[in-house]
């Protein structure tokens, strides 16, 4: 029996000619719960965290879990149950992290829009933090925790001007995004802060984008932000935590990110030389905890050659995979059963009524129909932000553990999907 790892995909190998997870056959899974199928590696969430928890060792620091990358109940419990808090960007997902079973005490609260019912929610639950992102924000959670009889705990989201060198639409730390507060007003905005009664200045926080493959753009957010910690405390205004944000990469298509253990180590010199190293730290990693630990099966339908291009037909489409219409983004497409020869080169395309359904281009692949794909690099911003567009379900979520496969969410049904909905007359 011949195995071999995927390399950039921990716990998931090919073993006799067939891809599994840990464990766990995929095309046993694929069988025993349909297709598309989300399909987890809990080991590989965990040794994506191990990288982060070894670069802390020793150090004052939390890990919160930025969890709009993959919001699944059964994955929030993982990463609660490994000591992780939450960071997280609505009412909605406190409520997830409730029911997970996380610590509401250890959940941070990001967003440029959060409501005023948001806010009295997340108050009532004891959050760490709100990480602030407007001056109008201030004002209305001063007053939001005035009503309560409660100061909000605040760190102020400051865009410190550097370009993540990323894909436009997540980068978030250049002058022009909607996010944080200009680097020159942060100070101001601190002192305003430090003024008003229904809220106690915490820490300081950014978040510079996503899928960042360099440590570059790190060190120089950091020592932006350490110029800031220093003018505001020497105006008078402590600051108990550093928050640094998520946004650190994973191999898509041969992408090499530093691991997150090496990036931490190179930060950490930056932060003792400057004096720094003793605080509490804080990140909030989505993409690089879940990520890679995840795939999508899919069944081919139908294989349609044509005259400038052939297609092969999968039954996922952009609202179970939305990252290649939403940003062009690459995934790694594999039959799970290994082939020889080099088949054909198609467009792999959705159901979908739209020309933007494609989840991958100009991929050479030796099936035909009725086999399984893996699309991989699914664990992150895929289920999270799939929809029920062309009214389909919801694809059902596997969480594999060693040789167990646990159903985490089932395949959404009609009734679900039109529950809510009212006929006139
Ligand atoms: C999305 C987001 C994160 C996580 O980003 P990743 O690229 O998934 O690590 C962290 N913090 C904030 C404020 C975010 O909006």
């Amino acid at each position: 029996m011949n195995t071999s790892d995927l390399p950039g995909f921990p716990h998931f190998h090919f073993q006799g000619g067939q891809m599994y997870a840990e464990g766990c056959a995929l095309e046993d899974l694929a069988q025993a719960h349909g297709t598309p199928l989300f399909v987890y590696s809990k080991a590989s969430m965990l040794a994506a965290l191990g990288a982060y928890q070894k670069g802390f060792a020793g150090r004052n620091a939390r890990i919160c879990y930025a969890m709009k990358a993959n919001s699944s109940l059964a994955v929030l419990q993982v990463f609660a149950k490994a000591g992780c808090g939450f960071d997280i960007v609505s009412g909605g997902e406190l409520d997830r992290v409730a029911a997970a079973g996380g610590d509401l005490s250890k959940v941070i609260f990001s967003g440029v829009g959060k409501t005023r019912a948001e806010m009295q929610k997340a108050l009532a639950a004891g959050i760490a933090c709100f990480n602030v992102e407007s001056d109008a924000e201030l004002e209305v959670l001063s007053s939001v925790a005035q009503g309560l009889g409660k100061r909000a705990p605040v760190s102020i989201r400051v865009n410190p001007n550097v370009d993540a060198k990323t894909h436009p639409y997540i980068s978030t730390g250049l002058k022009g995004n909607k996010f944080g507060v200009a680097h020159e007003n942060a100070l101001k905005t601190y002192q305003r802060a430090a003024q008003l009664p229904g809220l106690r200045v915490v820490g300081i926080d950014c978040h510079i984008g996503s899928q960042i493959t360099q440590a570059t753009p790190y060190l120089d957010a950091m020592d932006r932000i350490l110029d800031l910690v220093h003018d505001i405390e020497a105006a008078g205004i402590p600051i108990e935590h550093i928050d640094f944000g998520g946004g650190l990469g994973i191999n898509y298509q041969g992408d090499t990110p530093p691991p997150a253990d090496d990036l931490w180590a190179q930060l950490l010199r930056k932060l003792d030389a400057r004096g720094y190293g003793k605080r509490l730290l804080m990140i909030e990693p989505g993409r690089s905890l879940v990520g890679n630990a995840g795939v999508c099966l899919t069944e081919v339908l139908y294989l349609k050659p044509g005259e400038q291009k052939n297609f092969c037909i999968i039954d996922a489409a952009m609202n179970d995979l939305p990252r290649p219409a939403m940003y062009e983004a690459f995934h790694h497409i594999t039959p799970i059963t290994e082939t020889t020869g080099s088949g054909l080169t198609y467009d792999v395309v959705g159901p979908v009524c739209e020309s933007g359904d494609w989840i991958g281009r100009d991929r050479a692949l030796n099936v035909k129909a009725g086999d399984t794909l893996a699309v991989l690099s699914a664990g992150a911003y895929c289920m999270s932000m799939s929809s029920n567009y062309n009214s389909r379900g919801r694809a059902a979520e596997i969480l594999v553990d060693g040789n167990a496969a646990h159903v985490i969410r089932h395949r959404e049904n009609p009734a679900q999907l039109m529950a809510g909905e009212v006929l006139v007359g």
